[in-house]
């Protein structure tokens, strides 16, 4: 079905012509003499300085014309003229003399349109009083002209073929990241943790269109920005935070550190350690601390510094965390001395610390806990013994015997087999403190053989979801994961 305006032809000087006879149409402004204008508007001034001195007047005349307006806007826009429904935009109903709100509201219409439709639509003419959009595809019919309406900011569909004669497309042009983000913000609300690529293959079976991996991508990121906002955004919503972790978690330590640099505020370290997580350390753990650090992947950059504690089950206890833009012995002394203050840690030799020897871990542990005994993750320490070049399965089974040996005698015999074996090798394994990596020469004070540092790396693959995102999406996302563990 072709729908025409009565008398309208397709050609531009035609349409204005016939526009200039209707009278609504604002581009027929600039078709009016110049001193006529000037004529309205000075005719206008003289209007409202009568009203001023006949304010009883004025009244009456004020209220005639408000009602002749309003009829003359029934007259214009017709009572009978359908308006476009916002909540219906993506499934427009496109129709002569629709009425639109805005020319975006119009665009936007296409947009869906052409997605619904599978058609490529694209705009021929778009300045600030007309949009005319066509069907890409040369021959189809298709096209749609929109004018903006006098003295207000309305578009007006005066001119619509409705029907196409080409054929669908897989890949519509008119699919873009904006749009899809938009369409599809409340499902990135009720899930944000939903994979892209699932997404992906759900949309397009539902719009039974192209949607590249990129688009599907740019279109979450979009999304979940305009759900929580930027990541600069975030980044000065830090001290409200801060703050409303200390109010509503009583106790708890909360510290946000900025560094000064050129009269502008950067984002040093976040620390939190919460009241309930310190309370339930001194309770009932074991006094064995494990650490760990893994790098951020969201917008900036950073590293994220865990440490866990040991429950009587041999269950992980989370205790504090910090987010800081590097790792080094400053950062590391500062997370312990904290932390030594939280966990009331009096004296330092009664507790075991665990970790993977990070970069500046060791000297920050020498400073602040000098009398505590440290152990190293024996996974990471046979990593290191296969990358010198030891890897054979015999080295490896030689050297989990002697970190398993749990008397000192059983720990020597054990050496000695991996002397008979390789020199070099014992060599190697007899530089590192035996406290450290064999259960002979472990503290009896914590009554814990723990090898490895999983329970640190156990606790990070859990919020591993909340690495890629912005910062406070992060903290909020490990804050409820505790409050879910505990
Ligand atoms: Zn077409």
């Amino acid at each position: 079905m072709n729908v025409e305006t009565g008398g309208v032809e397709d050609d531009e000087i035609n349409n204005e012509t016939e526009a200039g006879g209707v009278g609504i149409f604002e581009e027929n402004v600039e078709f009016l003499d110049s001193e006529n204008d000037i004529g309205i508007a000075s005719g206008s001034n003289n209007v409202e300085e009568d009203n001023s001195e006949n304010e009883s007047i004025d009244m009456v005349a004020s209220e005639n014309d408000l009602d002749e307006h309003t009829q003359s806007d029934d007259e214009e826009n017709g009572p009978n003229f359908v308006v476009y429904n916002p909540n219906q935009m993506y499934d427009p109903a496109l129709e002569l003399r629709m009425i639109f709100s805005s020319k975006k509201e119009f665009k936007k219409a296409m947009q869906s349109h052409a997605i619904k439709n599978k058609r490529n639509v694209k705009f021929t003419k778009n300045d600030s009083f007309r949009v005319y959009a066509v069907c890409s595809r040369e021959g189809c019919e298709w096209k749609i002209h929109a004018t903006k309406l006098k003295n207000e900011h309305t578009f007006q569909v005066n001119l619509y073929k409705d029907e196409h004669t080409c054929p669908q497309v897989f890949k519509v042009k008119n699919v873009k990241t904006s749009w899809l983000s938009e369409r599809y913000l409340q499902e990135f609300k009720s899930d944000p943790k939903r994979c892209v690529t699932g997404w992906r293959v759900d949309i397009m079976n539902e719009l039974r269109c192209h949607v590249s991996r990129d688009q599907a991508y740019r279109a979450k990121r979009e999304a979940l920005t305009k759900l929580e906002g930027s990541p600069e955004y975030q980044f000065t919503k830090l001290w409200d935070y801060a703050e409303e972790l200390r109010k509503t978690n009583l106790g708890s330590t909360v510290v946000l550190g900025i560094n000064d640099e050129n009269g502008q505020n950067r984002f040093e370290k976040f620390y939190v350690c919460f009241s309930a997580l310190k309370q339930g350390f001194l309770g009932g753990c074991r006094p064995v601390i494990c650490v760990d650090g893994c790098h951020l992947k969201g917008p900036h950059k950073g590293i994220l510094l865990t440490t866990v504690g040991v429950d009587p089950n041999n269950n992980l206890y989370p205790i504090a965390y910090l987010v800081i833009q590097r790792e080094s012995t400053n950062t590391w002394e500062w997370f312990l001395t904290v932390l030594k203050h939280d966990v009331c840690i009096q004296r330092d030799s009664e507790y075991t610390f665990m970790s993977n020897k990070q970069k500046g871990l060791i000297q920050a542990f020498q400073s602040v806990f000098p009398n505590t005994a440290h152990r190293f993750c024996v996974r990471h320490l046979h990593n290191n013994f296969k990358n010198v070049g030891f890897r054979a399965l015999a080295y490896k089974n030689a050297m989990w015997k002697a970190v398993r040996a749990s008397t000192v005698r059983d720990f020597k015999l054990r050496m000695e087999e991996i002397k008979k074996l390789d020199e070099k090798a014992f060599d190697w394994l007899k530089e590192k403190p035996p406290s450290e990596w064999s259960k002979s020469h472990f503290t009896e004070l914590p009554k814990c053989d723990m090898l490895l540092n999983n329970y640190c790396e156990s606790f990070n693959p859990n919020i591993l979801d909340a690495r890629d995102k912005s910062i406070l999406t992060m903290l909020e996302w490990i804050r409820e994961y505790l409050m879910q563990k505990l």
